[in-house]
């Protein structure tokens, strides 16, 4: 099994953090396997210890004193092909492998499913927590199973894809089950280096092609890297707007009445119910008068200058002057439209 890699050196999470946030934990532990993981998370789980599992720590904004707090850092890595037929591979993947790595892997060798969500940083564990998705994929869709140690049995199982509860940005995993993913499986197509047919028009119409066009494999990765760039939506360390947790707010879900009390020129999406519609978040920000770069006065927490959804560190900022500017949006939201957004990051500690 090996030893865990213990740091009681003085790490801040902010180094840890695409938000670039957070203090020193009083210590950290490394699982490079998925034995060491589970037996970590279940000594912590008997004894009275604060802790938090951490991966890719791109959706997670942690407070600025958590000297009390032990983080689990989730740090396995493999990608493996299980079985495949003419039209399909099962491959499984360690949880803490790079989510944006196994895309690229997956456009490389030609399997269909996953290439518009290229450039999502993160964890392929952390995937099914918010089933994660972009551009027209989510991984619900391509989730066969996944081995999960439960808290609440204490029981090590590989778990079927519908045991999540997956929804929009939503999986069982945000409402009180609580466990650590050791691997995660995925079914994908064989299509002779073609993509999925494309369920985003922002994609098909950069190439002008039709909506739910077939594109190569490559081609959609590129487009989809290149758009998301476009709105500081790939961690890069020439590019401020995407020191953040990407979209800090989900875009919220109303009844179709509810829908009919918003101008006509907001942007909206249907639902696979169609008695719901997703509205669109960053426009209810903007319109609610907030636009696109604001802080408030002396801050350091900023929305990005590319797309309003986003908060950024503009530089040493502190987690508290993160949550004071999504407080001033949600009040600001709230008064306007009525709506209350919900934080998609998970806030630690606060
Ligand atoms: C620039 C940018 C763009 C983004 N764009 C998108 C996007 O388009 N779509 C989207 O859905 N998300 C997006 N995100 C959010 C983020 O990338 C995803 O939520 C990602 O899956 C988080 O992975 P992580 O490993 O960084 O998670 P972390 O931040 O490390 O952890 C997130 C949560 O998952 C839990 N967790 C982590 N690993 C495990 C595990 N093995 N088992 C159980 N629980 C675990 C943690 O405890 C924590 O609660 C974006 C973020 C950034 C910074």
């Amino acid at each position: 099994m090996g030893s865990a890699l213990i740091s009681s050196a003085p790490v801040a999470l902010s180094s840890l953090t695409t938000m670039q946030v957070g203090g020193v934990p009083k210590n950290i532990i490394t699982c490079q396997n998925t034995e060491l993981l589970y037996k970590t998370v279940a000594d912590l789980w008997d004894s009275d210890e604060s802790f938090q599992l951490l991966a890719g720590g791109s959706n997670t904004v942690f407070a600025d004193d958590l000297g009390d707090w032990t983080i689990v850092l989730v740090a396995n890595r493999g990608i493996e092909v299980v079985s495949e037929d003419n039209e399909s591979v099962l491959v499984q993947v360690q949880a803490g492998h790079s989510w944006d790595e196994f895309v690229a892997w997956a456009v490389e060798n030609d399997y269909a499913g996953i290439e518009a969500m290229s450039g999502i940083p993160g964890s392929v564990g952390a995937t099914p927590v918010q089933n994660v998705g972009g551009y027209g994929q989510e991984v619900s869709q391509v989730i066969t199973q996944a081995e999960f140690l439960d808290q609440a049995t204490g029981e090590l199982a590989v778990k079927p894809a519908e045991f999540f509860e997956f929804s929009y940005r939503d999986s069982a995993l945000k409402h009180g089950l609580v466990g650590v993913i050791g691997w995660v499986e995925f079914r994908l197509q064989k299509l002779g280096g073609l993509s999925v047919p494309m369920a985003s028009g922002q994609i098909t119409n950069h190439v002008n092609a039709p909506y739910g066009s077939q594109l190569p494999l490559d081609q959609v990765r590129q487009v989809v890297l290149e758009l998301r760039s476009s709105k500081g939506m790939v961690v890069k360390k020439e590019d401020p707007d995407s020191v953040s947790c990407g979209s800090f707010f989900t875009n919220p879900v109303v009844s179709h009445e509810k829908s009919l009390e918003f101008p006509e020129e907001m942007q909206r999406w249907s639902m696979p119910d169609e008695d719901f519609v997703k509205l669109s978040a960053g426009w209810l920000i903007e319109s609610a008068g907030i636009p696109k770069g604001y802080s408030l006065p002396g801050s350091k927490a900023a929305i990005s200058n590319k797309h309003a959804l986003a908060l950024t560190n503009r530089g040493g900022a502190t987690s508290q002057e993160i949550i004071e500017l999504a407080r001033f949006i949600q009040e600001r939201v709230a008064a306007r439209w009525g709506i209350n957004l919900i934080p998609e990051p998970n806030l630690i500690g606060f």
